[in-house]
């Protein structure tokens, strides 16, 4: 099954700046490849409020903005400046309130009253800040131990040396995953790295590399102490938010009368209003954090030049802007027991036969599509657009044919797993 192109180029309207043609997508308002002309247009949005889509389109535009200037400009590094400041103090203020309440619920459970100790003592537990669970990071997620998969234990070894990264304590598998991920979890912090089966079979060897250290930069620069700083003030506001909610059946609904309505009526305006206060600010310490956190996905992304080289850094965006055209690959209509074999197969021969002008036009789209200030990652063709920008240096790990062959084998039995569950839904 090959995928329709979804992009082309209009013969009609041409660029009011350079006269070349304009750029066409599904469902998308037609933009300039050459100068990125209409580019940071949005495509409409069917069925929302006025309010949404005004929300929306300072969004995209603030985003847009932001993400052309982190490509554009010298790299900045995470940390760095007075909002991250802000971030910390905000987040040291919110635990050192539990840790008060905490000792003055100690304090009451030994002098008196105990029940009000006790009471302080169930609200201090149920606000304190968490560091994560690793069995709950883990969950719906397959642990790959090292006797498993020694081939690709030695690479990521190999890999996390070349960042100067401690390697993953955990290494884990999602046969769904489009994508892959790092973390730090637990009270022993362990550093938990995830690959998804779909990004896998998308990728070259070469490009495994780059997405290993681009994945280790995140522990060689520390980024999980960073985000750990900032965590309180990263969720407390929007946990805070959520709680207050107010219920969405009214008094009428519920059959009130009288004095009782007006009361309740009263409370679901006010508790609203709160939550809705509180959301606001959890919107504006997550615009703040996200750009951290995408001034940290591009020094992840010098690493990954280092280590993978940059013709390898390059390619692996171009397989991730170019998703759409293999999500009908990765599908259950493989033969059983080959399915990764197979679908690597298949995309490889459809990235050989994709000139590159196709793969140019999804990446100069993820520019619009992904552009967010809440966006923790800077979108895929602005990374792209950097990282061509770097001086083009060789990969400093590389992987052998039997090496790959291995890995691919340790890998097989995860893609089965995804082959059977699509073959299922094919066949119901
Ligand atoms: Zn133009
Ligand atoms: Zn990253």
């Amino acid at each position: 099954m090959t995928a329709a192109p979804t992009t082309q180029t209009a013969s009609a309207d041409t660029c009011p700046t350079c006269a070349v043609p304009l750029t066409l997508a599904e469902d998308q308002p037609p933009w300039c490849e050459r100068c990125e002309w209409n580019l940071d247009a949005l495509a409409p949005l069917e069925r929302a409020t006025w309010f949404y889509r005004s929300i929306r389109a300072r969004d995209h535009r603030a985003g847009f903005r932001a993400d052309r200037l982190l490509a554009t400009g010298e790299p900045v590094l995470p940390g760095r400046g007075r909002a991250f400041t802000l971030l910390v103090v905000v987040s040291a203020v919110l635990v050192a309130v539990p840790a008060a309440a905490l000792l003055a619920a100690v304090w009451l459970l030994i002098a008196g009253p105990v029940t009000l100790g006790l009471l302080l003592l169930v609200v201090v537990l149920a606000v304190r800040p968490r560091l994560g669970r690793v069995k709950k990071v883990l969950k719906g997620h397959y642990r790959v131990a090292p006797d498993r998969a020694p081939a690709l234990h030695a690479l990521i070894e190999r890999v996390a040396t070349a960042t100067g990264a401690p390697g993953p304590d955990i290494v884990g598998v999602n046969a769904n995953l489009w994508g892959a991920w790092t973390t730090v979890a637990g009270i022993r912090q362990r550093r938990i790295l995830v690959l998804g089966i779909p990004l896998v079979a998308s990728i070259d060897r070469a490009e495994l590399v780059a997405l290993l250290s681009h994945e280790f930069g995140h522990f060689a620069n520390r980024d999980s102490w960073r985000q750990l700083l900032t965590r309180p003030a990263r969720v407390t506001f929007g946990h805070i938010a959520s709680g207050l909610r107010p219920s969405r059946k009214s008094g009428f609904e519920r059959e009130f009368l009288g004095l009782y309505l007006i009361v309740y009526e009263l409370w679901r305006m006010i508790i609203g209003l709160l939550s809705w206060l509180f959301f606001a600010v959890h919107a504006a310490i997550s615009a703040v954090a996200a750009r951290e956190d995408r001034r940290a996905e591009q020094q992840a992304d010098l690493l990954a030049v280092r280590v993978a080289g940059r013709a390898a850094t390059l390619g692996l965006f171009d397989a991730i802007a170019s998703f759409p055209l293999y999500r009908g690959v990765v599908s259950g209509a493989t033969r059983k027991g080959y399915a990764l074999r197979d679908w690597q197969d298949r995309i490889t021969q459809n990235r050989a036969r994709n000139d590159g002008a196709e793969t140019g036009r999804l990446r100069q789209l993820t520019i619009r599509t992904q552009a967010s200030l809440f966006s923790s990652h800077p979108s895929t063709g602005r990374r792209h657009q950097f990282v061509s920008t770097l001086p083009d240096t060789p990969a400093t790990v590389t992987v052998s044919d039997a090496e790959w062959a291995t890995i691919v084998r340790e890998l097989a039995p995860y893609a089965e797993v995804l082959r059977n569950e699509l073959a299922e839904q094919y066949e119901m």
